[in-house]
């Protein structure tokens, strides 16, 4: 805990806005070089992770997907979707390889913030209570069940999970803002099919699969090329097909084939350049990072990052970020002269979409940022004041963007050692999901800027980034066709 006084010490010295800016900027530079031994670490933490359990900062999860969709897939498959704010049922009609998707309805329910903060069997009995409801509305002429089978429904959880076979996991750890009780360790499945009962449902999960798989999975069935699914929305996650042979946990002499590696890269917490302001959200985010574990002896207590990553590029701390930053340049100087706005001082009330809308004011005065910060925290910037807040936003998100830019290829470089893909000419597509990705086209460019500097011009001259929308839905439904039970 050292460290964090000092920096506080530091903290109170009064000084200048443009000084509490100039050293954030200088704290969140990512130059090349340094995006470079970025890459490095992951790529390291990847193998590993792939050589044994616990091996690196990513957990390297064995998905038990050894067989992607071919298309072939025929019959009437469900999928739930948990992992968000927003909860989602689905039933799909698959009509094989020349028909595809014949006929498919979804329904999206936000989830109650009770209800991510609340029991298993609270969060599970809406699920079922929801997906019942849902059921109970199909139209059988668009949906045929064949007979004497059951509805099969493809699960995507999108948090850690130890998968111990397509159809069983117990989760690792909430993420994203949930913490609901008695659930780590649990079997995820297990759980779901408890409260299905209580509804007298009928169903059978036949694959338990992250969003990352489902993106990678679902956009795989429309383009072969499809090597990488990426998540950038609250959370984030990168899933890619890699080949068994270079999983030394799998402790098999004679795997071949490839198999769905879900790397939780969120989980990378080495060398990345945080601030006091990461390091005071981590301190009290509901996962914060394992502060204090006791070393040998006690003599030493070290921080331990956990999802250092994730809290630096994904959309749920973006704007977090930045209200800490502007809450000191009120506090310890003049930013808006001597008022320090209440608002500023709640937690998350500062969102990740509200950065974007302030970096696309492109007017001389930047009319939209001062509407903005007098609705919001009911101040009259004047236009340096507002300079300085989009400086800040820019700031956080460069550093977010380049940085997801890195992780991308870690993995691509990876897939590249063993496959030499991409030299020899033939096409390398990313699927990529999410709400920021695909809403804050700053980030983007940040993102796909640092990727071309990163693996160099001809390399990623065979590089797609395909934003694939809401496909895992498909995609879980497709490998839970792909295990049916029938
Ligand atoms: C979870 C991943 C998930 C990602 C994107 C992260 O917080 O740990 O499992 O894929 O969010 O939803
Ligand atoms: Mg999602």
């Amino acid at each position: 805990r050292s460290n964090y006084t000092v920096m506080s010490a530091v903290r109170s010295e009064p000084t200048s806005t443009c000084s509490v800016l100039t050293k954030f900027q200088k704290d969140c530079a990512t130059p090349i070089p340094f995006l470079r031994n970025v890459a490095d670490a992951i790529s390291d933490d990847m193998r590993a992770g792939l050589a044994v359990e616990g091996g690196g900062d990513l957990d390297m999860i064995l998905t038990f997907v050894d067989a992607l969709p071919s298309g072939n897939e025929e019959g009437l498959f469900y999928a739930l979707d948990l992992g968000g704010t927003n909860f989602r049922v689905r039933s799909v009609q698959l009509g094989g390889k020349e028909e595809r998707v014949v006929a498919n309805e979804s329904e999206q329910f936000s989830i109650p913030h009770e209800l991510m903060v609340g029991t298993s069997e609270e969060l599970f009995g809406f699920i079922a209570s929801k997906l019942a409801d849902f059921v109970a509305k199909e139209k059988p002429g668009r949906f045929r069940l064949e007979q004497g089978r059951k509805r099969e429904i493809g699960f995507t959880f999108s948090f850690p999970v130890k998968q111990t076979s397509i159809d069983s996991g117990t989760l690792i750890k909430w993420t994203k803002g949930f913490n609901v009780s008695g659930m780590e360790g649990k079997n995820v499945v297990a759980c779901l099919n408890k409260a299905m009962e209580a509804h007298r449902l009928d169903m059978r999960v036949s694959a338990l699969v992250n969003d990352g798989v489902g993106t990678l999975a679902g956009a795989r069935y429309w383009d072969e090329d499809v090597m990488v699914g990426v998540i950038l929305g609250t959370g984030t996650n990168a899933c890619y097909v890699e080949q068994k042979n270079a999983i030394p946990k799998l402790q098999s002499k004679f795997s071949s084939g490839t198999t769905i590696i879900n790397t939780e890269w969120g989980g990378f917490s080495k060398i990345l350049p945080r601030t006091i302001f990461d390091q005071e959200m981590d301190e009290e985010s509901l996962n914060p990072g394992e502060h204090c574990h006791q070393f040998l002896y006690c003599f030493f207590t070290v921080w331990v990052w956990i999802k250092l990553y994730e809290k630096m590029i994904s959309g749920m701390y973006l704007g977090e970020i930045v209200r800490r930053v502007l809450l000191q340049m009120c506090e310890t100087s003049d930013l808006f002269g001597q008022f320090v706005p209440v608002k500023l001082s709640t937690p998350f009330a500062l969102r990740t979409e509200d950065l974007c809308k302030m970096q696309e004011d492109n007017t001389d005065d930047l009319v939209t940022v001062g509407s903005f910060l007098h609705n919001f925290l009911e101040v009259e910037a004047n236009l340096k004041a507002r300079r300085r807040v989009v400086e800040v936003c820019d700031t956080v998100v460069q550093r977010g963007g380049r940085l997801a830019g890195a992780g991308i290829v870690a993995i691509l470089e990876k897939i590249e050692k063993d496959t030499d893909r991409m030299a020899s000419g033939q096409r390398t597509v990313v699927a990529m999901d999410g709400a920021l990705y695909e809403k804050y086209p700053q980030y983007r460019r940040y993102m796909q800027d640092a990727l071309v500097e990163l693996l160099g011009h001809h390399l990623s001259s065979h590089v797609a980034i395909k934003h694939t929308k809401d496909v895992s839905g498909l995609g879980a439904a497709l490998l839970a066709a792909t295990n049916s039970i029938y």
